[in-house]
């Protein structure tokens, strides 16, 4: 019987469409699932949102493996180590796991293949976690894309898919189990408070993952390129923390939406829509490589910008208190349910960096800690489209209007009544902007500007020029 063969799941929690898992148990030996906690100094640990659904998806994983007759080990500390010590500890000859990108971990991996390799253990290391792996996607001239449409061009036709891998049956158990901690010690759930009663509508893990895909398929991408803007209608697929964690393959979301066009479900253009979605997670993964985008301006010239000093208006956006209803719901929809809709994600970054000029990486942070898809590579490069500073950035002058942008994607105003139920009663033609309607109107809805609900922290017109006026700065300054 050949030695047994580690297999560190990362953010590749699942067991269907894993080739780190799929070669261990095709290598006919027994076959260690191990999942560190890791405590590694410089790389990035998850936020509290991030670690609630990390519970939820390890719980999923282990109850999966022990269907097939294995189990989870857990471990924490420095994964390097932890890794090197269980293949010691086992005797194991090969160790498996998925690449990751994010910053650090490309340098952390090779170092630990290395020490491997001199302790006579042989790594592998697979693709799972993307549709091309991101330091593949070049140029001709062999340099990485930094514009989105030349890139996607060239990712999607790189992308090549030899259909589903089936979950294993069942995986081969080693003589003895290794040690493991329990996964309540590690009290990845909030306690005191937990604030995550409000999380309740998600199915972390796999089974929840599939599901996902299959109503998404089956309903919402039908009308996706419209519906993905209208922030209260289900008209996205909601996978975004599925796919964060590997719970489900972005090759499976791909191959869904290819057959569900095919199954006359959707229209080409519909999938092809939801296709290039999941090329922007491609391409924040390519540009993220090298760099710490959650710290470094992508554009450099970013660096000399007057950001603003407003702890303030910082707790106000936080809170969903800047008077401004659709930048509020959108702040009050993430703190309760750990998510946000993408149009509003790009209204309140908007608002925080241009309304508020404040600086995007406090928004970024923010966001890290509160949502449950929070991404480095997706999060920083999306942070930094909004704020201009990004790769393929939208362009600084270019400022949202939060009220156009609430009039033309929830025209009724539901998503408003949703989230900021003290403006519930107003009527839709002036619940965009309580301050603009008529006293007896408030007071027949119950508002009592800065009572019931603030009045707008800043003014729209004076802002929008505060932000031009420090990008022309800006301009000036590197001209
Ligand atoms: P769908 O519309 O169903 O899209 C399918 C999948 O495509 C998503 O699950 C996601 O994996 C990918 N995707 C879609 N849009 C983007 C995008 N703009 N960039 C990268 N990938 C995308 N997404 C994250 O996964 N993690 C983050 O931390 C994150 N932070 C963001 C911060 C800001 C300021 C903004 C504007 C966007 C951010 N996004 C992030 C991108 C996007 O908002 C979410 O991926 C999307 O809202 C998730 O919902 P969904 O799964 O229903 O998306």
């Amino acid at each position: 019987m050949p030695a047994p063969t580690i297999v560190w799941f990362r953010r590749d929690l699942r067991l269907a469409d894993n080739p780190a898992l799929e070669a261990a148990a095709r290598a006919g030996g027994a076959v260690i699932p191990l999942y560190v906690l890791d405590e590694t100094p410089g790389l990035r640990a998850p936020g509290a949102a991030s670690l609630w659904w990390l519970d939820k998806s390890l719980a999923s994983l282990g109850v999966g493996l022990d269907a097939v007759g294995s189990r989870l080990i857990l471990r924490r500390g420095v994964a390097a180590d932890i890794v090197a010590q269980l293949a010691r500890e086992t005797g194991a000859a090969t160790v498996h796991w998925n690449a990751l990108f994010d910053p650090g971990y490309p340098e952390r991996d090779k170092a630990l293949a290395e020490a491997l390799k001199a302790q006579g253990v042989e790594p592998r290391r697979f693709n799972g976690g993307h549709l091309v792996k991101p330091d593949e996607v070049k140029t001709k001239a062999g340099g990485a894309f930094s514009v989105f449409t030349p890139f996607w061009r060239t990712a999607r036709q790189a992308v090549s898919d030899s259909g589903q891998v089936a979950a294993p049956d069942t995986l081969p158990a080693p003589v003895t189990w290794p040690a493991s901690d329990r996964l309540a010690d590690w009290r990845l759930h909030p306690r005191t408070p937990d604030w995550s009663t409000g999380f309740k509508d998600w199915a972390p893990g796999e089974t929840g993952a599939d599901a996902a895909l299959e109503a998404f398929t089956d309903q919402a991408l039908r009308t996706y390129s419209t519906d993905r803007d209208r922030p209260a209608v289900e008209g996205t697929s909601r996978l975004s923390p599925h796919l964060h964690f590997g719970e489900i393959s972005p090759k499976a979301c791909w191959r869904a939406a290819l057959a569900a066009a095919h199954h006359g479900k959707a229209s080409d253009g519909e999938a092809e829509k939801f296709l290039a979605e999941l090329g922007w997670r491609e391409f924040n993964a390519a540009i993220v490589r090298g760099a710490d985008l959650a710290t470094t301006n992508f554009d450099r010239k970013f660096d000399a910008f007057p950001w603003r000093d407003d702890p303030e208006g910082l707790e106000a956006w936080k809170r969903g208190a800047t008077g401004y209803p659709i930048v509020d719901a959108g702040m009050r929809q993430l703190w309760t349910t750990g998510w946000m809709h993408n149009r509003v994600r790009m209204i309140v970054a908007s608002f925080l960096t241009k309304h508020l000029l404040i600086d995007w990486r406090l928004g970024e942070q923010w966001f890290w800690d509160t949502l449950v898809d929070a991404d480095h590579a997706s999060n920083a490069g999306n942070w930094q489209w909004v704020a201009g500073s990004g790769a393929d950035a939208s362009p600084y002058f270019r400022i949202f209007n939060p009220l156009l942008q609430s009039e033309k994607f929830d025209p009724p105003g539901d998503y408003i009544r949703r989230w900021v139920p003290e403006l519930a009663r107003l009527p839709a033609k002036v619940i965009h902007a309580p301050w603009t309607a008529p006293a007896p109107v408030l007071a027949g809805s119950g508002v009592r500007l800065g009572v019931t609900y603030p009045k707008p922290i800043v003014d729209h017109a004076f802002a929008r020029q505060r932000a031009l006026d420090a990008y022309a700065a800006l301009r000036g300054m590197s001209a």
